[in-house]
């Protein structure tokens, strides 16, 4: 652990320098699901058939039966989730029933109670929330260090939010073909400071194979959610892991630097190992949840843990005396770039309307 610690420390430098470079450029949330969904709204249609939600397609889903069949579904009932309004009421990784009308069409009739889901805002004003996906064993963050940069904010802002929902998340971080001595350092103590807090962070090249097997390892037999910011390669490496899943890759925008969005809904695609990933759409509205301030420190575990030995019980480690955070920051034994994190979701909160911003 102190060798741990003295890493840290010695990286904290680096990663501050890369995490001042960066702004923080995300906003929204949700909290995992304390109620479970209502179903059963009788309908007179055929008996139903077992399946699972690989597509959304905006009007329709797709569904993927046991016997390997895809069927273009509709939904039939009422899913909604108590006190949150949805544009969808149906999200790839569900588990549902589905079942044939007179019509020949293909109807979903039952949703079964989700482990958990991600949502967002569907637009920044808006009251309504998109499901991303449900059912998740990893939430996993494509980044990169370089063309594009994915700042720390957006990191700790996409971790936080996978606490707040009750998913292990990890970070991948790709493109380590084009790393110099610099990165490699970088990436390096980014590795050691975020699996110090219990989060794996793997190294690949999806246009090398780099570390390609390793994640396939570690991907296979569960269900992963994709995210990141655009550009940084999430449909290539995707690509890789599923031959044949044939996701547009975008060419990166020479004039600023950012990829283009190239997805808009989410889909769920299979690994000939075993395992599934789902693309979710441009992941730059997933960052926050509508947390309260008090809360947001819950979802930084080192924040947390170390927050018992602060002074008062209530302390927000904002400069309050005797705060133990305070002084873990200074001692290195929390990181300078988390904290500052911490701190830009502790702004945000404080003044919503110079962060929500339209992407
Ligand atoms: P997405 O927006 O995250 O889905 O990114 P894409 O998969 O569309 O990739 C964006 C750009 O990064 C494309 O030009 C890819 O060829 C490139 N790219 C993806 N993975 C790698 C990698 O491992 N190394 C390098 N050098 N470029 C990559
Ligand atoms: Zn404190």
């Amino acid at each position: 652990m102190r060798k741990r610690c003295d890493k840290i420390s010695k990286n904290n430098s680096k990663i501050s320098k890369f995490a001042e470079r960066n702004e923080a450029t995300v906003a929204t949330g949700a909290k995992t699901e304390k109620k479970s969904m209502t179903k059963k709204k009788k309908i007179e249609i055929g008996p139903g058939e077992d399946g699972i939600v690989i597509r959304n397609t905006g009007s329709s889903y797709i569904v993927r039966k046991e016997n390997g069949e895809e069927v273009n579904c509709r939904v039939k009932g009422n899913f909604r989730i108590k006190g949150i309004r949805t544009t969808n009421p149906v999200a790839v990784g569900d588990h549902v029933l589905v079942s044939k009308a007179a019509d020949d069409a293909d109807y979903i009739t039952s949703v079964s109670t989700r482990r958990n889901y991600i949502i967002r805002r569907a637009s920044n004003l808006s009251k309504e929330s998109h499901i991303l996906a449900a059912n998740i064993d990893i939430a996993a963050l494509v980044a990169s260090l370089r063309d594009p940069e994915t700042p720390t904010t957006f990191i700790d802002r996409f971790l936080a939010t996978a606490e707040a929902y009750g998913i292990s998340a990890m970070i991948i971080l790709n493109k380590s073909d084009i790393w110099d001595e610099y990165d490699r350092e970088l990436a390096e103590g980014l590795k050691v400071l975020y699996e110090s807090i219990g989060y794996k962070v793997m190294e690949v090249s999806a246009e090398s194979g780099v570390g390609m097997e390793a994640l396939r390892g570690y991907l296979s037999d569960k269900i992963t959610l994709m995210a990141g910011n655009s550009g940084v390669g999430k449909s290539t490496l995707i690509n890789k892991l599923v031959p044949g899943a044939n996701l547009k890759t975008g060419k990166i925008s020479d004039i600023h630097h950012q990829g283009m969005h190239t997805t808009t809904f989410s889909e769920m695609v299979d690994m000939p190992e075993g395992g599934s990933l789902i693309d979710v759409p441009g992941i730059r509205g997933f960052g926050t949840i509508d947390f309260a301030e008090e809360e947001v420190s819950h979802y930084f575990p080192e924040i947390f843990r170390t927050s018992k030995d602060c002074k008062y019980g209530n302390c927000k480690h904002l400069g309050e005396p005797g705060c133990a955070v305070k002084s873990a920051v200074e001692s290195h034994y929390i990181s300078e770039s988390r904290y500052a994190s911490y701190l830009s979701i502790i702004e945000e909160i404080r003044n919503p309307e110079k962060y929500r911003k339209p992407y």
